[in-house]
């Protein structure tokens, strides 16, 4: 076990099962010494959640349920993890995204105005919201750091990623702003780029399979990243190791954002 989280408390969102980014994160904070507490969409996330627990020796763990789009869930979510951490909360790992179906397939055009609203309610306006409730926590704390999770998509058209590459864009965005709000708190706010990744919300990106494939072959480290491998760069922007790095975009992707073709 290292220690480089050693006393910190972290909590993560957005584990559904063993392969989640977030399970990856949350093994990575425990490695490092980090107390995790959990938040799960409800009670079918929960029971996933607490076998991933027993097998890894975090069964004393908390776990909250919180659909994030519900202001007053968020605000009951942190009123738990207070109690549990004595006022106090010093990372934040933001791993939650949902479009439907319809609309990761065909044209981005097509999109109707609740699948527009549906993706950004669930993928941006819950970083906003809960980065709003965590914030009288990691005052007391004497600062924190906030991390989402984004991808290429954001910037560059990546087929059938269609609104979930428009909800993004404004999730990176957002992180500045976050940023640039919390900094005088001590509050620092960052974002992942990850690669694409298997996982249960990436099976619905029609096509998907062909993206790993793609960048498999194209990138500079010729193979797909892992999950781990974000995990562990989460880990570092939680760390005191990242604490002059803020508004930032950090790619985990084997290189692949910086080819040219
Ligand atoms: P996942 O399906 O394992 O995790 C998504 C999580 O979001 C689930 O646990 C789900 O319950 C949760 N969620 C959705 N709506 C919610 C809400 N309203 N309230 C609370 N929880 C909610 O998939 P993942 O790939 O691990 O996704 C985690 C994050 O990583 C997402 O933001 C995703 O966009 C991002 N990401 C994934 C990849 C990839 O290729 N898998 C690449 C880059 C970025």
């Amino acid at each position: 076990m290292g220690e480089l989280m050693l006393g910190k408390r972290v909590l993560v969102t957005g584990v559904r099962n063993k392969w989640s980014i977030a399970w990856h994160t949350a093994e990575a904070l425990h490695r490092e010494g980090a107390r995790v507490a959990f938040s799960v969409f409800g009670e079918r996330e929960e029971a996933g959640l607490r076998k991933l627990l027993t097998d890894s020796g975090m069964e004393d763990a908390p776990i909250a349920h919180c659909n994030a789009t519900d202001e007053a869930q968020a605000v009951a979510l942190m009123e738990t993890i207070g109690a549990a951490f004595d006022g106090e909360l010093d990372g934040l790992v933001h791993a939650i995204a949902f479009a439907n179906r319809d609309d990761l397939s065909g044209e981005y055009v097509n999109t109707s105005r609740e699948g527009f609203s549906v993706a950004h309610e669930n993928s941006v306006y819950t970083m906003v919201s809960l980065a709003r409730a965590a914030r009288p926590l990691m005052n007391k704390a004497g600062g924190g750091s906030l991390v989402t999770l984004t991808y290429l998509g954001a910037e560059r058209v990546v087929p059938n990623y269609n609104v979930m590459g428009v909800a993004k864009a404004a999730l990176e965005a957002s992180v500045r702003y976050l940023a640039t709000d919390l900094g005088g708190e001590n509050i620092r706010v960052n974002a992942v780029s990850a690669g694409p990744i298997k996982t249960l919300s990436a099976s619905g990106i029609s096509g998907f399979d062909g993206m790993v494939k793609h960048v498999a072959e194209r990138s500079p480290l010729r193979r797909a990243v892992t999950p781990d491998e974000v995990g562990d760069a989460v880990l570092f922007l939680l760390s005191n190791l990242a604490r002059g790095i803020t508004g930032e975009t950090l790619y985990v992707d084997a290189g692949y954002h910086t080819m040219g073709m």
